[in-house]
């Protein structure tokens, strides 16, 4: 292991002991039977909407021998509203093959765990994990999302080269004599601390070698093959000024406008409606900046590309001093932006507010 993994890892379990706030029902759970509920439950479901269920289920059916000599259709009822049924009908295949074959008993084993139907090697590693301590890493969106931020990797997560990648790594990192809080530890992290938006740098325990914090490229990772081929594509951009010059960096990534110029981006799944408050809030969790003027926020702007639509606004700021991660973009004198090459959507705004005195 690396050092950074190394630290990686006891940084983690130290967060989980100290600041893991997260409760989840099945949370410390050591049934393989609830495990494997709760995951099949959980999968494509919010974990709002599969609590519900899971706490029915656990109530009609408290072990695998009452799920097994249940009745198809009692089980098909209780499982309505949750849709992927093919889930349900593997669910009773499984529970009455462990009673069959198994005597009731889940087997401990990874790969027979993995061998049983409607497992996945990610409900297999949450299975052997949390109920048997083995070292088996989960890998989720919270963990790809967790890695390829620390560490700074591109790869596509939904990629078949990520998805290898990602498990290597996830697996690198696990402390294997405690996998199980590890793998807690690293979901909870994901899902509370480094979130999709605005995650919370800031205050987080990785901040000093976290790579998209260092890099500022917190909003560009991870990268989903997926996304970029999306249709509908969300964009803000935050143009910070810092003495009469702007930052801007070169596009390098295998996406759309490469080698074109931009501003500091913040990329989101859902359209983002900034406002003071939530550009203030921002600005500190994700960059350290505590004291900055908030001067213009603008209407949401649109660019029809091809086969994609660009839509975003743009926040206008002007910074006392450059923060760390801000420090690898480029200063460029304001008078001379328009020198610069950038795609038609920040273009658009640049000459929608040229000649406002008081933006540029
Ligand atoms: S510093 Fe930010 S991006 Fe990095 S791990 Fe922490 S929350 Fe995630």
């Amino acid at each position: 292991m690396l050092d950074t993994e190394k630290q990686f890892a006891q940084l983690l379990l130290q967060w989980h002991k100290n600041d893991n706030k997260r409760l989840m029902p099945w949370k410390g759970e050591k049934d393989p039977y609830k495990i494997w509920l709760s995951e099949i439950i959980l999968q494509q479901t919010r974990v709002e909407q599969g609590l519900s269920y899971y706490e029915k289920f656990i109530q009609q059916f408290p072990t695998i021998n009452h799920l097994a000599n249940a009745q198809d259709e009692v089980v098909f009822k209780l499982w309505e509203g949750l849709g992927y049924y093919n889930r349900c009908k593997n669910l009773l295949h499984t529970a009455r093959l462990i009673c069959k074959e198994y005597q009731g008993t889940f087997p401990t084993e990874y790969d027979a765990i993995l061998a049983l139907k409607g497992i996945g090697p990610y409900t297999a590693a949450a299975i052997a994990s949390f109920a048997f301590n083995q070292p088996y890493a989960v890998v989720d969106g919270n963990v790809f999302r967790v890695l390829a931020r620390v560490f700074g990797i591109s790869t596509a997560i939904d990629s078949l080269d990520g998805k290898v990648r990602f498990t290597h790594l996830a697996n690198k990192v696990l402390t294997p004599n405690s996998a199980a809080m590890h793998n807690q530890a690293i979901m909870d992290f994901g899902a509370t601390v480094c979130k999709p938006f605005n995650p919370l740098c800031f205050t987080c325990v990785f901040n000093t070698f976290c790579v998209a914090k260092q890099e500022a490229l917190v909003n560009q990772l991870p990268v989903k093959e997926k996304v970029l081929l999306k249709k509908k594509r969300f964009f803000s951009y935050f143009i910070f000024e810092y003495q009469g010059n702007l930052l801007i960096k070169k596009r390098t990534n295998s996406d759309i406008w490469q080698n074109l110029h931009e501003f500091y981006l913040v990329e989101s799944a859902e359209a983002v409606f900034w406002n003071q408050q939530l550009v203030a809030e921002s600005l500190l969790q994700q960059l350290g900046i505590e004291k900055a003027d908030i001067v213009h926020i603008s209407p949401m702007y649109v660019q029809q590309l091809t086969h994609q639509k660009i839509q975003g606004q743009f926040v206008k700021i002007v910074l006392p001093e450059v923060p760390k991660p801000l420090q690898q973009y480029q200063l460029v004198p304001l008078k001379e932006v328009s020198a610069w090459a950038f795609p038609k959507f920040i273009n658009q705004y640049l000459e929608a507010n040229s000649t406002q005195s008081s933006l540029f």
